[in-house]
């Protein structure tokens, strides 16, 4: 007899996600994660009473009411808005696209003088845009290209611009309005006390063993359970056998400096070649500087984030999901389709550029329809 209904390999958002939704169900579920933590990369620690995102800042965006009224079962959510500041060799702008950043870069005051520059600009790319370089153009301009997206991309992807997926730069609102909010999304926040007390909050009442590998007591561990879920890297769960996916990784060096205010946002781009970081995170203002009991922080700590090709050993973070990846997946994904004893989630399961409020849907997805049988 198998004590465990669920083997669910990664105790992140998908993991815990499906876990709670199994257990709901009158399932018995064993997560296991090769970390000592749970929470995956949305993981945060509080030092010196800040919530530090330690595997990159999260924040949290939707336009879908169900994710929305779901995830705050489990966590009261701040206002906090993204509007990150882009610096180009110490000039600033404001981002996403929008007023503010024309009004900088051109001069520019009214809308129409924005539309008709980007228009004049955007005429070099004839046609459908074929890569990120010709979509970027297509949207914002050279200019903007050059000074904004250019850099960062190719820091951020360690690929020129024109080998990347048009789809990436598309993330990106552009807006012929004053509004510096980066998400179009009617929901948005984070999770107050921290992303870590949420997932553990999901979690809450189910088995959890960390600083379990999967791989290394594969049989074992499945021979405890009759199906599992698995949100590590597909390529990995079968060994590699087609060929390695690419990732791209990130290290971060975290700063704890003895002043309140560093940058006086929580992100701020650093959009030239040069700068060998991408961004620095300053976290306390994702909780506007103040601890838990409303107390303004007297020290901040930082993050400078750079991102590195990923190779055996590093952690992956984000897929790279270029044509040649892409069909190495679907090799990965048709094994997987014909697997009915293992479901595969999260963006290493599944191979894409999700953010959190898409592995939230993709997971109570996933166990409506499993559990629907
Ligand atoms: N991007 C850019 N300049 C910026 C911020 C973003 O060109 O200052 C582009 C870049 O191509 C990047 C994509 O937008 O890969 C998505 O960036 P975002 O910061 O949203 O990604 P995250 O790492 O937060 O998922």
């Amino acid at each position: 007899m198998k004590k465990y209904d669920y083997l669910i390999v990664g105790a992140g958002l998908f993991g815990a996600i499906f876990a709670r939704e199994a257990t709901n169900r009158g399932k018995k579920v064993l997560v296991i994660d090769k970390r000592s933590t749970i929470a995956g990369n949305v993981y945060t620690e509080k030092i010196e009473g800040i919530n530090v995102h330690k595997y990159g800042a999260h924040i949290f965006h939707t336009n879908n009411k169900k994710v929305w009224n779901y995830i705050t079962q489990f966590a009261e959510f701040n206002r906090f808005t993204n509007s990150p500041v882009a610096n180009y060799k110490g000039e600033l702008y404001s981002l996403p696209f929008n007023m503010y950043t024309f009004n900088k870069m051109w001069g520019v005051v009214s809308p129409d003088e924005a539309i008709a520059l980007i228009e004049k600009q955007r005429k070099e790319i004839k046609g459908e845009p074929q890569n990120l370089e010709e979509q970027a153009i297509s949207l914002v301009g050279r200019d903007i290209y050059e000074k904004l997206i250019k850099g960062y991309t190719e820091k951020q992807w360690g690929r020129d611009c024109k080998e990347l997926p048009a789809f990436i730069i598309k993330r990106l609102p552009v807006r012929m309005t004053f509004d510096n909010n980066y998400f179009n999304a009617l929901y948005q926040g984070i999770p107050i006390g921290g992303y870590t007390k949420m997932v553990e909050r999901i979690l809450d009442g189910i088995e959890v063993r960390l600083e379990t590998n999967y791989l290394d007591n594969k049989e074992e561990l499945c021979g405890l359970a009759h199906k599992i879920v698995y949100t590590g890297p597909i390529d990995e769960y079968y060994d590699f056998k087609f060929g390695v996916l690419e990732y791209r990784s990130v290290s971060f060096e975290n700063e704890l400096i003895d002043k309140p205010n560093y940058q006086g946002n929580a992100a701020v781009n650093y959009t030239d070649r040069e700068t060998p970081w991408t961004r620095i995170i300053e976290h306390k203002w994702f909780e506007f500087g103040k601890d838990e009991e409303g107390n303004d922080l007297p020290k901040t700590i930082i993050s400078r984030e750079y991102s590195t090709e990923w190779k055996p050993g590093d952690e992956p973070y984000y897929p790279v999901n270029d044509e040649k990846n892409n069909s190495l997946y679907a090799k990965y994904k048709e094994l997987a389709d014909a697997d009915k004893n293992v479901i595969f989630g999260g963006r290493l399961g599944v191979y894409k550029y999700y953010d959190m409020d898409q592995i939230i849907a993709a997971a109570f997805d996933e166990a409506e329809k499993e559990f629907a049988l």
